[in-house]
């Protein structure tokens, strides 16, 4: 079994990328900027928030934060966004989710200029992922990609599972899964709460990849021997050894699951830190125009 070092693999690209970005200003163009807004306090988004401006700093990008208390109107906060895709300074921007529930989250999806959504959420970067056209591809099934790349596992005609159907993960997952390229041309099946044979499609699986947020719901039992398995589950469990009182528990029942696999992600440090080094990827891209003018 070998495990899929994320947080090294992150590491690595960010270092890519600086250099790259060092390159760019040597020779007199723009330092990329990502903006972001945050609405609220919530544990987990201030989290992911400010880990994304520290890798930015890493980077070399520049980056600007930009907060509303949680009775920001919708108004007002479609009023930013407008503001954000006129700044001609900012190459990209976010908007981290999820909004207060009187906050219409498609709408300011909606809103964002598919040209800065770097989160590749807008249904014009979705729809171009899904016929094989250049854009921003959402950053968690792109984290996914690059692990499967770097680690050379082999997908072309595999049986992947991807467990979970949201627009964010299960559904890019499973078209980048399923696209004529390398990593992609698998064989894929997308199982989520409705589906009868689950455990059954994971025990064919050659490629499992868990989303859906459910603490160790895969066992060893739904694990073919020599499976690959991407673990993106990052649920939040009460431990009271932990500084915070809580700990990141995965979807993959790990002790049990790992001597199986020919490949798994650990959780945390696989796929977590993926996530925000593809965020810098779009980034440098929407810094460079290089996909969209
Ligand atoms: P989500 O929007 O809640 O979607 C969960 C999906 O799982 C849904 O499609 C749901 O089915 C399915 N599901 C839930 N329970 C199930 C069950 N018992 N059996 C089969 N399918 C079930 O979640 P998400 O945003 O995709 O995130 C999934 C997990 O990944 C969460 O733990 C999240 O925290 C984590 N995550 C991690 C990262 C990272 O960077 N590591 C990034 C994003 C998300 P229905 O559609 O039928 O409801």
């Amino acid at each position: 079994m070998q495990l899929i070092d994320g947080k090294a693999v992150a590491a690595q690209i960010k270092q890519e990328i600086a250099a790259e970005v060092e390159q760019i200003v040597a020779a007199g163009g723009k330092r990329p900027h990502l903006a972001a807004i945050l609405v609220g306090h919530d544990g987990g988004s201030e989290t992911y928030v400010a880990n994304k401006v520290k890798a930015c700093e890493v980077c070399g990008f520049k980056s600007t934060l930009i907060r509303f208390e949680a009775d920001v109107t919708e108004a007002e906060l479609l009023n930013k966004v407008e503001e954000l895709n006129q700044d001609a300074d900012v190459d990209g921007f976010i908007v981290q989710l999820p909004l207060p529930k009187h906050i219409s989250e498609q709408k300011v999806i909606e809103a964002i200029d598919y040209r800065k959504d770097v989160d590749g959420f807008h249904p014009i970067n979705v729809g171009r992922l899904n016929i094989g056209l250049p854009c921003y591809v959402s950053a968690t099934p792109n984290g996914i990609l690059e692990l499967l790349s770097r680690y050379q596992i082999e997908t072309s005609g595999k049986k992947c599972v991807v467990l979970g159907r949201s627009n964010i993960v299960g559904k890019p997952m499973a078209a980048l899964m399923m696209r004529k390229a390398q990593p992609g041309d698998a064989t894929v099946t997308v199982c989520h709460s409705h589906s009868k044979d689950l455990v059954k499609e994971c025990q064919e699986a050659d490629i499992i990849i868990a989303a859906i947020g459910r603490p160790n719901f895969v066992t060893a039992d739904m694990v073919k021997e020599g499976a690959v398995i991407i673990d993106v589950g990052t649920t939040r469990v009460p431990d009271a050894t932990k500084k915070s009182g809580f700990r990141l528990n995965g979807d993959v029942k790990f002790d049990e699951v790992a001597p199986k696999c020919s490949f798994i992600t650990p959780v945390p440090g696989g796929v977590g830190p993926m996530t925000i080094v593809s965020l810098m990827k779009n980034t440098l891209l929407a810094g460079k125009k290089a996909i969209y003018d």
